[in-house]
């Protein structure tokens, strides 16, 4: 326990430090429409380059950052980070791209982050739909008060709202209506074992029914497969991410991407 501990406050002292130092970046995950083909947007998802122990995983940093507080400047950096970024791709051929980030509860809880975020656009002269927040069940169902007003504010100022990681928590259609929502994403795990799983093949497609009648754009997490990718085509599902597709990627990367097949670029404005 005395080794992990020390592994904690290692691995906290060095987090300060990679703020500090921006030892951190940004990657980028392209979705694509599963009609065309062709990409409709970008995740922004946060690396740490430690310079000891390399790539260190959000999944190991970003829980550690919730509980020292250490989330907040993180969080601000990466919608710094983020509004910077899309302005620069103005003139590129990612141009009118929309970039989503995520969001995390203590972030929330510990910010305002309405005001983070429509500061940072309006430092980088960024128009506001380019940007999408993703935000977890868990996160809104905390304090629903508060996200309620969070997320108007937001939408009022025509950023754009997904729900990230869907069906891991309360999984409430009923709930998430109250909130005006652009987009939901089907978490990862129910696409994992969609084409051989019939129980979450069938949670998968009651989902996109559902999500559908409320009038939001669904997105599926994690697809690896063809048979995923038709599977979700066919139940109506609008777009996709996963490695079947491509990976997260440092931003040059994703400018060949679509420098490269310009037949690939959407039209980006749904
Ligand atoms: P997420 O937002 O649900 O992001 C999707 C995760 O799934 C990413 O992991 C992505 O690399 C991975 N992924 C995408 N396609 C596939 C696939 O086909 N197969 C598999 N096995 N994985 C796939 P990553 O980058 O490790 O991020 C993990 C989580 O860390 C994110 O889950 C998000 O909750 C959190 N995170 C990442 N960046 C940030 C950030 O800037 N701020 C906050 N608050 N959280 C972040
Ligand atoms: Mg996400
Ligand atoms: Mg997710």
């Amino acid at each position: 326990m005395n080794a992990r501990a020390l592994d904690r406050l290692e691995l906290e002292d060095a987090l300060r430090v990679a703020i500090e130092r921006q030892q951190l970046a940004l990657h980028f995950q392209p979705k694509y429409s599963l009609a065309s083909g062709a990409v409709t947007g970008a995740e922004a998802l946060l690396r740490w380059q430690h310079p000891e122990r390399g790539w260190i995983s959000p999944v190991q940093f970003i829980p550690l950052a919730e509980e020292t507080g250490l989330i907040v400047p993180l969080g601000e950096w990466v919608i710094e980070e983020a509004c910077r970024t899309i302005r620069l791709w103005q003139g590129t051929a990612l141009n009118g791209m929309r970039l989503a980030i995520n969001i995390s509860a203590e972030q929330v809880a510990r910010t305002n982050v309405a005001e983070l975020v429509m500061r940072a656009l309006w430092k980088h002269g960024v128009q506001p739909h380019l940007l999408e927040l993703e935000m977890t069940e868990s996160l809104l169902m905390r304090d629903v008060n508060t996200a309620k007003v969070m997320l108007h504010t937001l939408k009022d100022a025509g950023i754009t709202l997904a729900i990230d990681d869907f069906g891991t928590g309360y999984s409430s259609l009923s709930y998430i209506r109250q909130f005006p929502l652009d987009s939901l994403k089907i978490d990862r795990s129910f696409v994992l074992n969609l084409h051989n799983d019939a129980d979450d093949a069938a949670i998968c497609a009651a989902i996109i029914a559902m999500a559908k009648k409320l009038g939001l754009k669904i997105v599926a997490e994690g697809i690896e497969l063809e048979q995923q990718r038709q599977f979700l085509h066919s139940a109506g599902c609008d777009e996709g991410q996963g490695y079947l597709f491509a990976r997260p990627m440092p931003a040059q990367e994703l400018q060949r991407l679509i420098e490269v097949a310009p037949e690939k670029r959407g039209t980006y404005d749904d």
